[in-house]
């Protein structure tokens, strides 16, 4: 049987090669979404304990959360950049899925993980996502929840923004992201731990906004964030 698979993996390959999103190489049969290499040199975010890192201490300031976490150090420079410009701009879903798997993998036995009922992304509106065709923090999440069991709700939703943001101040540009989002959540799934998946962390505030819609909808909930990269 493991030599029908993989003579069914290299026909597949040969058929469809595969490519690394990272350095552009072919990839082999066994390499999952990265090749071997560059799978060696993940730019990591090393983070010691995840209920007190930069990520949280990044959202103290607004909200609370109780557990952040993120993978990847974001640059524009580095050649990883590429992953999260593939899942976001150009249609990689497959890879967002394998991205969230490997996440889970990643995280597993973490306290965030095991705390967490339900995994939360952050929407895009309406018209990003006719434009796009496709979340990505969705589709990450997808790949979490295949990979950990814990079901996607897609409870977040997020109007078309009413002002452009470049025209407004600091403050003005917080609250403007703060009217954006609503959350929807059922009586059943009160008081439950939600983990809120997005691709990238810069400034934090559509993390931010996200959580103040979460708790603004269910007082009761409790609010971890996970993005794949943190810039
Ligand atoms: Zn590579």
């Amino acid at each position: 049987m493991p030599k029908l698979r993989q003579w069914l993996s290299d026909l597949a390959d040969l058929l469809q090669p595969r490519f690394c999103p990272v350095c552009g190489n072919r990839l082999a049969g066994n390499d999952s979404f990265i090749c071997a290499a560059c799978s060696t040199q993940w730019p990591r975010l090393p983070l010691e304990r995840y209920d007190d890192n930069l990520i949280v201490r990044a959202m103290w300031a607004s909200v609370p959360v109780t557990y952040g976490a993120s993978l990847i150090v974001y640059r524009h420079e580095s050649p990883f950049h590429e992953l999260l410009t593939e899942i976001k701009y150009r249609g990689g879903t497959m890879l967002a899925h394998e991205l969230g798997r490997w996440a889970v993998r990643e995280l597993q036995g973490s306290e965030m993980l095991a705390a967490a009922d339900m995994l939360v992304p952050v929407p895009l509106s309406r018209r990003k996502l006719m434009e796009r065709g496709y979340n990505q923090a969705l589709m990450i999440a997808q790949g979490m929840a295949e990979q950990s069991g814990l079901p996607v709700c897609e409870i977040l939703s997020r109007h078309d923004r009413l002002k452009n943001q470049a025209s407004l101040g600091a403050d003005e540009r917080r609250d403007n992201a703060e009217d954006i989002y609503e959350a929807h959540i059922a009586e059943a799934d009160r008081g439950k731990h939600i983990l809120l998946v997005d691709d990238v962390m810069t400034t934090g505030a559509t993390l931010i906004a996200c959580t103040r819609a979460l708790l603004k909808a269910d007082p009761t909930a409790e609010v971890s964030v996970f993005t794949v990269a943190h810039s």
